[in-house]
């Protein structure tokens, strides 16, 4: 065996760890503490209640391996960015597999110490939210602390001394990799110490590895790597951990198309972990240079969901950028198309795009008759009525969830909403793109519909 492409194994291996139990960024503590029990008496990877949330959920540590170098993870401290959580479940499948990868594995295991927390602040996990149940982000409380999780973290890095740390997140699925169309699927921070981003000796063994780490995760994702920005952020763990000694490495989980789970990421975060900590058992890092850290194009926001481009408005010709929003009911959510940009929007991409040189904007109507449940919208001929015109229809009962699932290219809403067809910089994203005076699409909550004629 190879030993140099660990990456790649990993890659292809991964469906024999993936925990297929959690597949929905939205679940909560209580199925993280059905998948964590499976470890409570194994002897590779040990599980202990570390501490307790604000609202009193369990905050468990797991460890692994026995070697002198310590590391420490971190994930879901904003409780909106489940991303990682769900890849540290797959990473202790792996740890306590026993199968050809076994030489990677012992390695890691005899060289290093691995401390885990998955899910740092649950009680922001229940409503999948960012901040703690005392509303305050935890990320700015690192100086004040006054959550009893930011209490926990900085207790964990004052005992356990780790060499090294992982801050693991989500960002705004819009960020791009420098001004590209590629959206910054993964982007690494080596948090800086000062204002004057000063590169000590604990700094620069965190930007050795991520120069590694970058490299090889490009191999998945060419160019779809990014930079967080190394502006000072005095209240934020990252830089205090890094300050308090513990080469600290940001990972933040971004978006890829058609991948609005992240299951994909999830992969990639699985890779680019389990390749940390081999790098840091056979201390390969060492050897990189720092300059390709900085060559790592920084984030920047050059994404919509969805960019029309050259439509005729009245007297003007624009391009209108419009963007998902998510609303989280329960363990599910619906999205909001919004138009969040309208203009010369020629800078920016879409994940989807539309040229639309032949095209005019045109306002959607109500459908005069209110129904009373979804399944009557999907008897109406909703292809006709788009011809028409009609561009949302009033429902007596909806549920939150109805509203996710179903797909009918028409917008529908309660009958106590009202439809407002106005189209601009922050209305809602419906309307009808028409080619001379015949509908051609219809945009309905944000997504794109081809009216056939
Ligand atoms: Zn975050």
């Amino acid at each position: 065996m190879q030993l140099s492409n660990f990456h790649q194994q990993l890659f292809d291996n991964y469906s024999r760890y993936y925990e297929s139990r959690v597949k929905y960024r939205r679940f909560k503590h209580q199925d993280l503490v059905v998948l964590l029990d499976k470890f409570k008496k194994n002897n590779i990877l040990s599980n202990s209640i570390t501490g307790k949330s604000y609202q009193k959920r369990d905050i468990y540590l797991l460890k692994a391996g026995t070697g002198k170098t310590k590391i420490l993870l971190w994930s879901q401290m904003h409780g909106d960015e489940a991303t990682a959580t769900m890849a540290l479940l797959d990473i202790f499948n792996f740890l306590t597999a026993n199968d050809e990868l076994n030489t990677f594995r012992e390695k890691i295991l005899s060289e290093t110490t691995v401390y885990f927390v998955p899910m740092l602040n649950p009680d922001g996990a229940e409503p999948f939210e960012r901040r703690t149940a005392q509303c305050i982000d935890m990320n700015r409380d690192a100086l004040q602390l006054q959550t009893p999780e930011a209490k926990l973290l900085k207790q964990l890095q004052h005992d356990l001394k780790p060499d090294f740390g992982f801050n693991l997140h989500d960002q705004n699925t819009h960020y791009t990799a420098g001004a590209t169309r590629n959206p910054a699927t993964i982007t690494f921070l080596a948090p800086p110490i000062d204002a004057q981003n000063t590169i000590n000796d604990v700094r620069k063994r965190a930007i050795q590895l991520i120069v590694q780490l970058n490299q090889h995760i490009q191999t998945f994702i060419p160019n779809q790597v990014g930079r967080w920005s190394d502006e000072y952020e005095p209240r934020a763990f990252g830089e205090n951990m890094q300050k308090w000694g513990t080469s600290t490495i940001l990972v933040e989980s971004g978006g890829y198309p058609n991948d609005p789970e992240k299951q994909f990421i999830r992969k990639l975060n699985f890779i680019v972990l389990l390749d940390a900590f081999y790098q840091i058992a056979t201390q390969s890092y060492q050897n990189e240079k720092l300059e390709p850290y900085t060559s790592i194009p920084p984030n920047e926001k050059r994404l919509f969901d969805l960019l029309i481009k050259n439509v005729k408005v009245k007297d003007s010709v624009v391009d209108i950028g419009i963007i998902h929003n998510e609303t989280t009911v329960g363990s599910s959510f619906y999205y909001s198309g919004q138009i969040y940009d309208w203009g010369d929007l020629s800078v920016f991409y879409g994940y989807e795009e539309l040229d639309g040189q032949k095209l005019q904007v045109k306002e959607g109507k109500l459908y005069p008759q209110k129904l009373s449940v979804i399944d009557d919208v999907a008897r109406l001929p909703i292809a006709e009525l788009l011809q028409q015109g009609y561009l949302a229809v009033q429902i007596d009962q909806i549920t939150p969830e109805q509203r996710t699932t179903h797909t009918l290219p028409i917008h529908i809403i309660s009958a106590k909403e009202d439809f407002n067809s106005k189209i601009g910089e922050g209305k809602e994203a419906n309307f009808f793109l028409t080619e001379n005076g015949k509908i051609r699409y219809a945009v309905v909550n944000g997504f794109l519909h081809k009216v056939e004629p």
